[in-house]
């Protein structure tokens, strides 16, 4: 018997990079960050008050709405929270896109993307990547709505807080989500955060997570900046969907994430740094690699072994890394930035098959 719906039948699915339960994996798969959250995460998490289990969370996150206010000065108003950024982007497209066509999106870019238009009957504009991989600002113009991931995945490669603004400003008519995912490994002076556009734009919508940069994927948290009549659209379908998307504890471990500054700050440079010298290795080994700005180095095959080639060979001395036998990027593997050590293993792995004695 088949059960399913009609359009349940009609879906794709996002395929999402290995989980293995098992250990003596080197995990360069999902961008996760290589260090542990903030010790105030583990703090806050030791002294919850877990009698509160009984209770409902509070609906409306309030507290981490606060602190992620205070974090990107902007008002408690401004700001969405959920169940993982993913959660947030979902909800973005049944707020803003859903049943309309000319949502203009890379052909490169986040997975989910097509998936949820398929989820949503939205009719996706897709606007191919310049020959050289970057999003052209130019090329978004009159849509109903854009969809970009910045810094864009899985190419790393960001663009400038002008050219957001530029395509702000050329969609007047449609929401613009900035999936900002990866933002904070950016370290060229001239890539920032568009949040500061959105008191300005209330077309603008900025999406983020703790999944990356403050090492909480295990929570599943996410959440949006934008102007109120945004804000207002996500939460009128957020209470249609789900009134408690973040739990107790996810909204307990995430405010202690984003209060510990020095922490993230710490962290996320030394992801930085390590993804510097991987990329200078892998130079010197004679691989290109694409100029990221994002916890991922978009590497290219060489001639002399396809990308699947090496992907397996990696996999066969247990290093997982993301490839796509996809148009434009099957010669291109992904590869998360772990830990030095973890980068240096992974580096001998890649030379050992580049010169095989
Ligand atoms: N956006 C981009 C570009 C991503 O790569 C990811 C994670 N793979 C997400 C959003 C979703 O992240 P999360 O749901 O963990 O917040």
């Amino acid at each position: 018997m088949d059960y399913l719906s009609e359009k349940a039948r009609r879906l794709e699915q996002y395929v999402a990079g290995m989980q293995p339960r098992e250990t003596g994996w080197i995990k360069l798969n999902t961008n996760e960050n290589p260090y542990p959250p903030s010790p105030e995460v583990a703090r806050s998490l030791k002294n919850a008050d877990l009698a509160r289990l009984r209770l409902y969370p509070d609906y409306d996150s309030v507290g981490l709405r606060e602190a992620v206010a205070w974090n990107f000065g902007v008002e408690e108003e401004n700001v969405f929270c959920g169940n993982g950024s993913d959660e947030v982007l979902a909800l973005a497209y049944q707020a803003f896109f859903s049943g309309k066509g000319n949502i203009l999106t890379p052909d490169v870019s986040y997975g989910f993307y097509p998936v949820w238009s398929r989820m949503y009957d939205v009719g996706e504009k897709i606007t191919p990547l310049r020959d050289d991989f970057t999003i052209g600002a130019d090329d978004y113009k009159r849509g109903n709505g854009v969809v970009i991931a910045n810094p864009n995945a899985p190419t790393g490669i960001a663009l400038g807080v002008p050219e957001i603004e530029k395509i702000a400003r050329n969609n007047p008519e449609g929401v613009v989500v900035a999936d900002e995912a990866y933002m904070d490994f950016a370290d060229r002076a001239d890539v920032e955060s568009a949040v500061s556009l959105t008191a300005k734009y209330e077309n603008l919508l900025v999406v983020r997570t703790f999944s990356k940069s403050h090492s909480l994927a295990g929570m599943r948290v996410g959440f949006a900046i934008g102007s109120r009549t945004l804000i207002d659209g996500l939460r009128r379908v957020k209470n249609a969907f789900n009134s408690y998307p973040l739990d107790f504890l996810a909204q307990t471990a995430a405010t202690a994430a984003i209060l510990d500054r020095d922490y993230w700050n710490e962290t996320r440079r030394q992801v930085i740094a390590t993804r510097g010298k991987t990329a200078a290795r892998l130079r010197e080994l004679g691989y290109r690699t694409l100029d990221s700005q994002a916890n991922f180095l978009f590497m290219e095959a060489k001639a002399t072994k396809s990308a699947k080639e090496l992907y397996e060979y990696l996999f066969n001395n247990k290093i997982l890394v993301r490839y796509w036998d996809k148009p434009r990027i099957s010669g291109f593997l992904r590869v998360s930035i772990g830990t030095d050590s973890e980068m240096e293993a992974f580096i001998k792995c890649v030379e050992k098959q580049t010169r095989p004695r």
